[in-house]
């Protein structure tokens, strides 16, 4: 009997776990089918499509008859199916599943994003801009991924306009949400979609890239290309640069000769960095007081000698950067601020209290630095020796008169760089100027980048930097 029962339990129990396991086995399939589409992808969207199309096949009646019988997937296996959907070009069991989903999860920005492109790829922008607009509506984040597939779909209907006034909503809603910032996958539809069409076709991407200050990629300048024709383009060899020589702080293009100006970071960009800078100091009132005391004298400086200075050396980098024993090298600094005189630049030395003190009592350094002080008057700042921060003062310095200094040092400010604005890094690629002394201790530069790799219009020419060659530029005209 007991023997008997036994058997028919072990009868019974596949049936069981049969029934129960129409989920485990739609989720293997969902899996094997994401790996099978993975693999398509290699052999192109195409194939990617048709193996997406054939796991559906049979994933949508597993899932339907799983609904039928009250049960739920969990949420992961829904994002695989919907974009299995995506994968399979079917928008409306990409809807439906999104909305299924939706009944019973919260839906996340990417099962949103998914379904954005099934339905944009399908040409139903309609259907996806309602979708982009529940995700507003839900405070999610609306990356490019999401707005993209749109932009895409509009400029492959010819709503070239309707794609750039969508690409100009994400610049706007940008401002407060850095995740909807337009990328370079933005712009390329627009670009794909006027293929030869000339410049003229080009110029609103070209301007926006401009505007957005973007790096455009090897596909987005490849696009360009493509839609200028090869007439129109010049590329650029490796720019001459003189960053030194007063008046050429930019690049000159080998094609046309104009002058790429070193860009500068402006307005909101410049005055937060400057805000954050000051803030870098701290908040008690004697490390303030001693800013503002440098403040003073910046302005008294100026006012008194009537010529703004224009290059911020950072005495402590300089005079330490040696190997000499780690004392500071007073014939380092008058080799930095000589070489600068002679390009007609005006040097503010800006030396940490602490340090200096130290270098002076070398009776022969201490002589040296007299001289130097005495030689380029009212350009030596000693900061107060309870101070720790001179990096603070010597930014501080540099980014008065729109930021327009170089810096000269080696330091690469990894205290600070967490703490300030991505325009710090921005500004420091060209403006930074770093130094070297060889066996013989003579001074080399390392020049700041030509300019940042962004495009630049020097009327009536633009120029495009090519994304995997730097130094080289697209030089573009009528
Ligand atoms: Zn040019």
């Amino acid at each position: 009997m007991h023997r008997m029962r036994t058997r028919l339990l072990a009868a019974a129990a596949p049936r069981r776990r049969c029934h129960a396991s129409a989920a485990p086995t739609l989720r293997t399939r969902l899996e094997l089918a994401r790996r099978e589409v993975r693999l398509a992808e290699r052999d192109g969207a195409a194939s990617a499509a048709s193996a997406a199309s054939a796991s559906l096949t049979t994933a949508m009646p597993l899932w339907r008859s799983e609904l039928s019988g009250g049960g739920g997937l969990d949420r992961t296996t829904l994002s695989v199916l919907l974009s299995l959907c995506q994968s399979a070009k079917a928008p409306a069991d990409a809807l439906d599943v999104f909305r299924r989903l939706g009944d019973a999860h919260v839906p996340k920005e990417g099962d949103f994003a998914t379904v954005v492109r099934a339905m944009a790829e399908s040409g139903d922008v309609p259907a996806a801009r309602r979708l982009l607009g529940e995700m507003g509506e839900r405070g999610l984040s609306r990356r490019p991924r999401s707005y993209n597939p749109i932009v895409q779909a509009l400029a492959r209907g010819g709503d070239a306009e309707q794609a750039l006034q969508l690409i100009d909503d994400m610049a706007a809603e940008a401002v407060a949400r850095p995740a909807s910032t337009p990328n370079a996958g933005t712009y390329l539809p627009l670009l794909d979609a006027a293929k030869g069409r000339g410049l003229g076709a080009a110029l609103p991407v070209l301007q926006r890239w401009r505007t957005a200050r973007l790096a455009p990629d090897a596909d987005s300048v490849a696009a360009l290309r493509q839609c200028l024709g090869e007439q129109q383009v010049v590329e650029a060899g490796e720019q001459c640069l003189s960053v030194l020589h007063p008046g050429h702080r930019g690049a000159d293009c080998g094609n046309c000769g104009a002058e790429l100006p070193q860009p500068t970071l402006g307005g909101d960009a410049l005055a937060e960095l400057s805000t954050r800078v000051s803030s870098l100091i701290g908040s008690d009132a004697r490390s303030v007081r001693d800013l503002q005391a440098f403040d003073g004298w910046l302005e008294r400086r100026e006012a008194a000698s009537g010529v703004r200075f224009d290059a911020v050396i950072d005495a402590a980098n300089v005079g330490l950067s040696n190997w000499h024993g780690g004392k500071f090298s007073a014939p380092q600094l008058e080799a930095v601020v000589d070489a600068l005189r002679a390009e007609g630049r005006v040097p503010l030395v800006v030396a940490q209290g602490v340090c200096w003190k130290v270098a002076c009592k070398q009776p022969h350094t201490k002589l040296a630095l007299e001289r130097l002080a005495a030689a380029v008057p009212r350009s030596v700042y000693v900061t107060p020796l309870a101070g720790r921060l001179d990096d603070v003062f010597v930014l501080y310095a540099a980014l008065r008169h729109e930021a327009r200094a170089l810096l000269i040092s080696n330091d690469e400010f990894a205290d600070h760089r967490q703490l300030l604005p991505e325009g710090f890094e921005r500004w420091r690629s060209g403006h930074q100027l770093r130094f070297a002394f060889d066996d013989r201790d003579a001074l080399s530069w390392t020049l700041p980048a030509a300019s940042w790799p962004e495009v630049a219009h020097a009327p009536p020419r633009w120029h495009v930097p090519l994304a995997d060659e730097t130094g080289r530029w697209l030089c573009i005209g009528e």
